[in-house]
């Protein structure tokens, strides 16, 4: 068992570095939270305060309902993992994880116990007389995990535990991770700057940008109902188009009008927009890639535009467009709903009908950056 709050935490570094602030959030016994944002925006400095590595310069951090802020880290109960590992570079592998049991005088056999099982379930059994130096980067992650395991913490930190890694190995860690987190029951949390991770690992995640909080929900939550511009742009790749429009109210019903179109709002959106009871007024217009569809010239709802890149990814393609105003859209389309001649039509400077439907559209203040559904 072991919940972890945060109340009104704030940290400032020397005089007036406030790195981060306002900082509140319950997270709840055994949940993979993720803390995820652009490099700078205080995750790190958040995670460091939960594990006791930096001083709270205001507010509270509470595990299991105990205030720990002057509590030492060995007296934290929690098990951090880094980003480059900090494996000792003259012990063994057991060595290096059994360190912390032999701090604490456990009994060898219980050492060998622990170590054996960790090592057993991260693949690493072969490597256990082996010396840091003489593996690769994915396996002295998983060491350096595995380290953190035997200590049985009621809290997990994990600091960008795969950002040294390529991206396959990377992959094929994060969904280790995923596989771990079924067989060590605990409360984790775990830093990233990559917003992949974050939706594939996190049973609720919080993105942060200049030291606040921007939103905290569940991957698909975030997703589709981002708060504001910031994270309606920080989660999906590629990103959320966004760009400025009307919104148009006729008959009852909504339209938008970019760059000579008109796409009625349907579904959901135009409920929510007349339960909100928005106006028409100017607004800015967020459309993921994926949204998009192909049209043809004839069509109201058609956006033309010219090609500038065409990326084959293979079962898809990425169009970056210019509209006739000088905007640039990317625009993913399934390769399999094109028939070859199309598909070979798409090269740079090719004029194209791109649209979207009604019930997949972001509504975006243009002063306040706030979601006008929310
Ligand atoms: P992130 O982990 O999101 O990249 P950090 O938590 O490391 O961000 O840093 C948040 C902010 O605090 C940044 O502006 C950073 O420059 C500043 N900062 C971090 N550590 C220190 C420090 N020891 N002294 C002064 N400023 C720091």
């Amino acid at each position: 068992m072991a919940t972890v709050k945060l109340t009104n935490v704030k940290k400032i570094y020397g005089k007036d570095t406030v790195a981060v602030q306002d900082f509140n959030l319950d997270i709840a016994d055994k949940e993979f939270i993720v803390f995820v944002g652009p490099s700078g925006c205080g995750k790190s400095t958040t995670l460091r305060m939960i594990a006791g590595l930096e001083d709270i310069s205001e507010g509270t951090v509470e595990i299991d309902g105990v205030v720990v802020n002057d509590l030492q880290p060995r007296d934290r109960d929690i098990a951090m993992v880094f980003q480059n590992y900090a494996l000792y570079p003259h012990l063994t592998v057991f060595e290096n994880m059994a360190f912390s049991l032999r701090l604490k005088k456990v009994p060898q056999e219980i050492v060998y116990e622990k170590v054996t099982q960790a090592a057993e379930i991260l693949g690493i059994t072969e490597y256990l007389t082996r010396k840091p130096r003489a593996l690769s980067g994915g396996q002295r992650q998983r060491v350096a995990i595995g380290r953190a395991m035997v200590r049985d913490s009621k809290v997990f930190l994990m600091d960008e535990p795969l950002s040294n890694l390529d991206a396959k190995l990377r992959n094929q860690m994060r969904a280790e991770i995923i596989l771990l987190r079924q067989k060590i029951d605990t409360t984790f949390i775990y830093v990233t700057h990559d917003q992949t991770e974050a939706m594939t690992l996190g049973d609720r995640i919080v993105i942060m940008k200049d030291g606040f909080i921007q939103q905290v929900g569940t991957p698909t939550e975030v997703f589709d109902m981002p708060l504001n511009l910031f994270v309606a742009e920080f989660i999906g790749a590629p990103k959320m188009n966004t760009f400025k429009t009307d919104l148009v109210c006729e008959g009852g019903k909504y339209y938008v009008t970019p760059y000579g179109a008109k796409i009625e709002v349907s579904g959901k959106k135009a409920a929510m927009l007349a339960d909100k009871k928005v106006g028409a007024r100017e607004i800015v217009l967020g459309v993921r890639p994926e949204h998009f569809k192909m049209s043809t010239a004839g069509d109201p709802a058609a956006i033309p535009c010219t090609i500038k890149v065409n990326e084959m990814m293979g079962s898809e393609l990425h169009l970056h467009v210019e509209t006739a105003t000088g905007d640039r859209l990317i625009v993913r389309i399934p390769t399999v709903s094109l028939d070859d001649e199309v598909r070979h039509s798409m090269v740079y400077g090719a004029t194209i009908y791109v649209t979207f439907e009604g019930k997949v559209m972001h509504f975006f203040d243009p002063e306040t950056e706030q979601n006008l559904l929310v």
